[in-house]
């Protein structure tokens, strides 16, 4: 049993910290919004007042928030966090966060004497809610496995990427991926049915074909298709259109400082960007398909 200080509980943060108090950790929470604290507490969690006040004998620090800028706050800012953790304790951030950012927050943590883990993770809400996440980690070897037992009670797949930063990196590729095959794949399924195609058969059909992919078979953009994808409950829940347009921007940026050419990926991070304008910024990011469909 560990005691986790655990900061973030969105879409992802809320059932992260729920799987770890049903494997029974003491969790102590907060967030900014109250019915989030209260969610977790119903799970089994305890409310703290503040970010600062999770601390109480941490012995793990777990945040799960947004992006850069929240991390940068939460740890480094007028009130941050780094100088209130206990000494010894385990630092694991598992936002979708720029590189640099990450490795910025774990050097000012090793200057403590905390490690520190960039350990974002892949699977989504539902992933979240059944404790089958993946975890692509960055960071020393040893942290990773005083980290472990604590990953698997949230998550199924763990990958040690590499140093510091490693692990958004990784994440950032897999998400860029992601974000230019959501975005074809409901072009693909609107091509059809302007053509008078059933959007359930072809996308059937191409789950079962080359064009496969999480989007055809798990998170289909096409409203109907899947009973329990976000495109079946006007868009609601799932991964935020928004936070796909961020973790483009973070890829554009990633590209930028090595010299790489992403040009599907600078492609997307428009599209979503125009799903942004068009007010679709907090719907699920499979909401991308309305740029080509009338279908609400
Ligand atoms: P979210 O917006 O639902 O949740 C973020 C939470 O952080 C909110 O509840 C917010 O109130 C809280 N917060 C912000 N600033 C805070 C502060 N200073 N102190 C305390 N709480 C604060 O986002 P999410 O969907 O849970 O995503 C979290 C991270 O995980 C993002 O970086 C995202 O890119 C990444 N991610 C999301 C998904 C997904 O499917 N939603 C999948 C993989 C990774």
């Amino acid at each position: 049993m560990s005691r986790i200080a655990f900061i973030g509980l969105g879409n992802m943060g809320g059932p992260m910290a729920a799987n770890l108090a049903k494997a029974g950790h003491a969790v102590r929470v907060f967030d900014l919004v109250p019915a989030a604290v209260q969610a977790a507490v119903d799970a089994g969690a305890t409310a703290a007042t503040s970010a600062l006040d999770t601390l109480t004998d941490a012995e793990v620090v777990i945040s799960m928030l947004p992006a850069s800028r929240h991390v940068e706050g939460v740890y480094l800012g007028e009130d941050g966090l780094l100088g209130d953790i206990p000494g010894g304790a385990l630092v694991i951030d598992c936002s979708t966060i720029a590189p640099a950012t990450a490795r910025k927050v774990s050097e000012a943590a090793a200057a403590r004497g905390l490690q520190m883990l960039d350990a974002p993770v892949s699977g989504g809400t539902a992933g979240a809610s059944a404790g089958t996440l993946t975890f692509i980690v960055g960071g020393e070897a040893d942290a990773l496995e005083r980290a472990r037992p604590l990953l698997q009670a949230m998550g199924r797949n763990i990958f040690h990427v590499g140093a510091s930063g490693a692990g958004q990196v990784a994440k950032l590729c897999n998400n860029m991926a992601l974000g230019v095959i959501m975005a074809v794949t409901g072009e693909s399924i609107a091509l059809g049915v302007a053509h008078g195609l059933d959007p359930k058969v072809l996308s059937d059909m191409m789950a079962v074909s080359t064009g496969r992919s999480w989007a055809t078979e798990v998170c289909n953009p096409w409203p109907g298709v899947l009973e329990n994808a976000p495109a079946s409950r006007g868009y609601s829940g799932g991964f935020g259109s928004d936070l796909m347009l961020k973790d483009l921007g973070l890829a554009v940026e990633a590209a930028m400082g090595v010299g790489a050419s992403i040009p599907l990926g600078e492609l997307a991070r428009n599209l979503y960007s125009m799903n942004h304008q068009a007010g679709r910024g907090k719907l699920d990011f499979s909401s991308v398909v309305q740029l080509v469909s009338n279908e609400k």
